[in-house]
């Protein structure tokens, strides 16, 4: 069996655990899981059915079956194409016959699914990221290797980029050297550079502009990019030649709640239980409603993905889950403060794959 074969046969089985009788999958990262096919999500429809007792479908645009037909799976699913001027809803109403429970993809276009809503007005729709998300959470060893080289080279990016001279540049010049680096470090794009300096460091996804850095700032650095379909993902808060005020009492909190959520990771316990353990070190430090959001999400083939380090997810850790722990504090007007690290369950505890220094590191 192919690696993708391995996780179709996963995909039925967990279909008929969640007593579904089909599972929709539109072009999106969770269709390259399954496939390995990665065509662009269009107004014309392309869906791989799922069924437990069937063989797999891809319902295709008649222009694109050559292109299905030559990807990876291409030979081992039965390709089904309808024509522009045809009804694809109607052709994936006959693929899904007698289905009555339906679930679908996150990335499925609305107007596909009004479509097979039409088309199937017996069938019910509910969302089929529960089941994906279980799926993709626990990675094989070759998307675990994928995911430590780029987490290298985003370490390497960090140890480059604060050897470079922060103060009197902007944000978007900093931003720029971040995604060369990022590329020159082994990734095959940059996805994703936030440099927020000073005031603007409060802001969590601050949008890198034309802000001039200066002495005395804090500079929160959070980039990735993507290796081999997996991405890095790490943040680093810097100062600018010195700390601004009453910076260093809540650096050192951030750490060390960051540190403690990290410790902590080893199967069996929940993910719900990463975030309390970050929030209950920074609420211990009352900066408790400063810590604005969850403390980490789940990465792989996206770089958000399940499970969530939040109140209320209940996903118990198991050996291959990759996520990352980012608690932070944010003070509005003045500085924030955020340590990003991803992290893997393994058989006993827990592997970093960032290893950038979490000291404090003062830049020029
Ligand atoms: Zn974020
Ligand atoms: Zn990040
Ligand atoms: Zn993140």
């Amino acid at each position: 069996m192919t690696v993708h074969e391995e996780r179709i046969a996963r995909a039925r089985a967990e279909i008929e655990r969640h007593e579904l009788d089909a599972l929709v999958v539109a072009p999106s990262p969770d269709l390259v899981y399954l496939t390995g096919y990665d065509p662009i999500p269009f107004e014309r429809p392309t869906l791989l059915v799922l069924r437990p007792g069937a063989d797999p479908v891809l319902l295709v645009p008649e222009l694109e079956r050559p292109l299905a037909a030559a990807s990876s799976m291409g030979e081992r699913l039965e390709l089904v194409a309808w024509r522009d001027g045809s009804d694809p809803y109607g052709a994936a109403a006959s693929i899904l016959g007698e289905s009555a429970r339906i679930a679908v993809v996150d990335r499925l276009w609305a107007s596909h699914l009004l479509g097979l809503q039409e088309a199937l007005p017996g069938a019910s729709f509910t969302a089929g990221s529960p089941l994906m998300g279980r799926l993709r959470a626990v990675k094989d060893t070759q998307e675990l290797e994928a995911l430590r080289r780029a987490g290298r080279a985003a370490d390497e990016t960090f140890r480059q980029i604060v050897e470079l001279s922060f103060q009197g540049r902007s944000e978007e010049d900093v931003a720029d050297d971040l995604a060369n680096l990022l590329v020159r470090n082994g990734h095959l794009r940059a996805e994703f550079t936030i440099v927020a300096s000073g005031p603007n460091s409060a802001s969590p996804h601050h949008d890198p502009g034309g802000r001039t850095i200066l002495p005395r700032d804090a500079v929160v650095m959070d980039f990735g990019g993507e290796l081999g379909g997996y991405y890095s993902d790490t943040t680093r808060t810097v100062v600018v030649v010195e700390p601004p005020e009453g910076f260093e009492p809540a650096y050192e909190v951030v750490r060390e709640a960051q540190a403690a959520a990290v410790d902590a990771v080893r199967p069996g316990i929940e993910t719900q239980d990463l975030d309390r353990i970050a929030r209950s070190t920074i609420e211990g430090a009352g900066y408790g409603d400063r810590f604005i959001h969850r403390t980490g999400h789940g990465i792989g083939l996206e770089v958000h993905e399940p499970p969530y380090l939040v109140e209320g997810d209940h996903t118990i850790l198991a050996p291959g889950m990759t996520f990352s722990v980012e608690p932070g504090v944010y003070l509005e007007g003045r500085f924030g403060i955020r340590i990003e690290d991803i992290v893997v369950v393994t058989e006993d505890g827990v592997e970093r794959l960032n290893r950038s220094t979490r000291d404090l590191r003062v830049v020029g």
